[in-house]
């Protein structure tokens, strides 16, 4: 292996070294057979195959029930705001929305375009530093879903279980797909840009019920409508080859790893690490409420700000790359998502116990 540093970049994010080497022998020849990978057609049968395969990965590692669609579509993560309820509302109907942090934030100014949404959640005030409890709001019975964003990756907050309500979900889980086991039957659907936890963005993944592919109104386009996608395949246009190929290998990494249960626990140890660090120096503060901690991007702050300049830059020449918190909240934050190594995790806990040690 080259010498790499340590990526905790948001995302585009850290990807297993086993997939980017992988991918750089099937770019230049696929499967030895003279061609390379992006040079394929999306229809010919190697591609069909890789697709296949991404796509049956998936539905084993994440368990996802035969009444659901797998579809691998463009536009990020983002064109699902507007496509969830331009598929799934219309005329005068009603959603729940949770307004968590940044993305959700986004997704209701979009939802509000094609139905009545009802934010019956917020935590703006707290700088969203946290996410509610099933107690803390209600879901009218006339509502069409409960949108939430799982885990708030700006922010560092996640949902520690899903919402417990009588309505069908719908999530934004970006930030922690295939990170711990979700029972998908309480979902209408997940969506998830593939750059932060499955790969290369260009990718969006989305499991969609089945019944609710027929929702769409007749003014939907083609190319905007769930259903187009679903009946071809993802193959109604030319999809993100590269990308899909890329999300394949991340599953087959997965899946040698133990799947969901050995990369939760894994996860639950390298956060735990870092929180460990936070929470044991006065130094460090961080930004998330205790019992809404995000398992994946771990949000903190230092004394002051120019201290915080400080610490992203010496970690930097360290090898410790990517803890510029986001711009709307300032601090650093440390994105460990499931390819970020545990290796890392402590060398930065060491890092940051020897910078507090010498600016306290
Ligand atoms: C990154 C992110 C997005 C935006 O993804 P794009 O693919 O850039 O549109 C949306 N939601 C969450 C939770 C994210 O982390």
């Amino acid at each position: 292996m080259p010498e790499r540093i340590y990526n905790f970049s948001p995302g585009p994010a850290t990807l297993p070294y086993e997939v980017l080497q992988e991918a750089a022998k099937d770019i230049v020849n696929f499967q030895n057979k003279g061609i390379g990978l992006i040079e394929l057609s999306h229809r010919s049968k190697e591609f069909m195959a890789v697709t296949d395969e991404a796509e049956n990965l998936i539905r084993e590692i994440f368990s996802v029930p035969d009444n659901y669609k797998v579809l691998f579509l463009q536009g990020g993560a983002s064109s699902q705001f507007f496509m969830v309820p331009m598929n799934l509302l219309g005329n005068g109907k009603k959603a729940t929305y949770l307004n968590t942090g940044t993305w959700s934030k986004k997704a209701i100014k979009e939802a509000k375009l094609f139905g009545n949404i009802d934010v019956a959640y917020s935590s703006e005030e707290q700088s969203f530093n946290r996410v509610p409890g099933d107690d803390e709001y209600t879901v009218a019975p006339d509502s069409e879903y409960l949108y939430f964003v799982s885990n708030n990756t700006i922010y560092g907050t996640q949902f520690q279980s899903m919402p417990n309500k009588d309505s069908m979900l719908i999530a934004d889980m970006s930030s922690d797909i295939f990170s711990r086991p979700v029972d998908v039957s309480k979902f209408g659907l997940i969506f998830a840009g593939a750059q932060k936890n499955i790969g290369p963005a260009g990718v969006t993944l989305v499991i969609i019920r089945e019944d609710l592919l027929d929702r769409a109104g007749e003014s939907v386009p083609t190319m905007l409508k769930y259903k187009t996608h679903a009946d071809k395949g993802s193959m109604f246009n030319t999809p993100p080859c590269f990308a899909i190929y890329c999300v394949g290998q991340v599953m087959k990494w997965l899946k040698n790893l133990g799947g969901i249960p050995a990369i939760e626990k894994l996860n639950q140890e390298k956060a735990a690490l870092l929180y460990e660090a936070i929470d044991s120096n006065d130094f460090y503060r961080g930004h998330a409420e205790k019992t809404s901690r995000s398992l994946m991007n771990v949000s903190f702050n230092l004394p002051t700000p120019e201290l915080e300049a400080q610490f992203i830059a010496e970690a930097a020449t360290m090898g410790l790359d990517g803890l510029k918190g986001h711009r709307s909240i300032g601090g650093c934050r440390a994105s460990i998502y499931n390819a970020f190594p545990i290796e890392g995790v402590a060398k930065l806990v060491e890092f940051m116990t020897e910078f507090a040690k010498k600016n306290s």
